[in-house]
């Protein structure tokens, strides 16, 4: 992409509205516009990072086996009837009446419409396991929708459910996402501790909420220090095979890990030694539940078992907060100049600055570059406009590509340009076609 050609509305003053960094860098680095309260458009860079979040989780969810698909926004009230959760859910849920006034709903979460997909389709426990998911808009009009995208009104989801035949089975189900939750936020250059919580309006008995550790965060969360040295890493799963998945997961939650609502002071003393006890906040950006038969039992969602006897499944939802999470990425990686993308989410993979445009050298070498970086399967955000250098840069901080390639008749002269690192600020001079190699390595497996 050539700047001059792109629409990147970045703001010179800092929006007085925003109160913490990833919103005002959001705003500031024109990925989002607020349309209302707690609503928001996404601009062509901040669409950019949301879709590889997206992209990020459809590959971890195929990799576990899961089976993507996709459920309208609106759903009717009656569904919700069936479930009892009409009235239960209270104002947060968005109400909509249609021309023939028939009660409906922008959904906040998919549970009855997925157990209704699923009663209509599937009769046999051949059919399970099975587990669906898709990653859809949802509204929940929340009280005081603040912070940007971090608690919006309205907000994309990856929300999937499990339908077994058999209570171990579903904990099968519940250990495999936990597992591939891991996976997917560390490939978003996150570290995203699963702590044991309370259920609220899905309900439930199990249940873990990721949250990623930020001064900013909304939680109050309570910890044994030894977790923040754990790390999915390049480990392989079969996520097929039950004593696997579920020793990753005793691997990352047997020590303490806590919200304020499931925090016991008395079982933190007595498991964690003093000087590894951690209080901090987070940021939930994932939730992961099993509810067994709450949803197929009143609906009547059964297959017939083995025995030739109809029982309700067993069933679990496992959330992703998708637009949460550019907010959440942001607050962990950041510093005054703006944002730092990690390598697996950035909009562009590689800035090139051309320092004196129109020189026809520094000219021709950005086109090359252009040209190369492109060949190496990566996507480059060349700066062509006449803006001094130093405003250059400045954009290229703020908008956080994690590389940038400084192209000038100087260096030219040696036959070399820069390529620095977003994050520890270095630079290195050499080569162009050494530049895009090196970038090509940098990349190769994050993608
Ligand atoms: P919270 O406690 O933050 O209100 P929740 O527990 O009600 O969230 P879930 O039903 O667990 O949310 O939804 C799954 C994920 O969706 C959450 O972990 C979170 O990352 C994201 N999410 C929930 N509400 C919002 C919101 N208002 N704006 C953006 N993301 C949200
Ligand atoms: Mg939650």
């Amino acid at each position: 992409m050539r700047l001059s050609r792109y629409f990147l509305p970045v703001l010179k003053e800092t929006p007085s509205e925003a109160q913490i960094a990833s919103h005002r860098l959001m705003l500031r680095a024109g990925m989002i516009k607020q349309q209302s309260a707690g609503i928001y458009s996404w601009l062509p860079l901040g669409y950019r990072v949301l879709r590889r979040i997206e992209q990020i989780v459809h590959e971890e969810q195929a990799r576990a086996g899961h089976i993507a698909m996709l459920m309208p926004t609106i759903q009717s009230a009656d569904l919700w009837r069936e479930s009892g959760r009409y009235d239960a859910y209270g104002p947060e849920m968005l109400r909509i009446r249609d021309r023939h006034d028939r009660d409906m709903l922008f959904g906040p979460t998919n549970e009855e419409m997925i157990t209704d997909i699923f009663r209509s389709h599937v009769s046999s426990y051949r059919d399970l396991p099975m587990t669906l998911y898709h990653i859809q808009w949802k509204f929940r009009d929340e009280v005081r929708p603040r912070f940007g995208v971090m608690r919006g009104r309205e907000f994309l989801m990856k929300d999937g459910y499990n339908f077994d035949l058999t209570y171990e089975d579903a904990m099968h189900a519940y250990n495999r996402h936990l597992v591939s939750y891991l996976r997917t936020y560390e490939r978003m250059g996150l570290q995203a501790i699963p702590m044991r919580a309370e259920s609220g309006p899905i309900g439930g008995d199990d249940t873990h909420e990721f949250l990623v550790l930020a001064e900013t965060g909304e939680s109050e969360v309570f910890y044994d220090s030894e977790i923040t040295e754990l790390t999915f890493g390049a480990r392989r799963i079969d996520y097929d095979d039950h004593a696997q998945c579920r020793a990753v997961l005793e691997e990352f939650t047997s020590r303490y890990a806590r919200t304020d609502d499931t925090h016991d002071e008395a079982e933190f003393e007595a498991q964690v030694p003093q000087e590894r006890r951690r209080r901090a906040r987070g940021i939930e950006v994932g939730q992961i539940f099993y509810f067994g038969t709450k949803y197929s039992e009143p609906m009547g969602a059964t297959v017939v078992d083995p025995d030739g006897n109809r029982v309700p499944v067993h069933m679990g939802s496992h959330g992703i907060g998708v637009s949460r999470l550019l907010g959440a990425i942001i607050e962990a990686s950041h510093d005054d100049r703006g944002i730092i993308w990690p390598e697996g989410v950035t909009p562009f993979h590689v800035g090139i600055v051309n320092l004196k445009q129109g020189d026809e050298a520094a000219d021709l070498a950005c086109e090359q570059l252009y040209a190369a970086v492109t060949e190496a399967g990566l996507e480059p955000l060349y700066d062509d406009t006449d803006e001094r250098a130093g405003a250059k840069f400045a954009t290229m901080d703020l908008i956080g590509l994690p590389w940038r390639i400084t192209v000038g008749p100087r260096g030219l002269k040696n036959g070399v340009v820069e390529l620095t690192s977003r994050r520890t600020g270095e630079s290195e001079e050499m080569p162009p076609d050494q530049a895009v190699t090196r970038l090509a390595q940098i990349y190769a497996g994050k993608l």
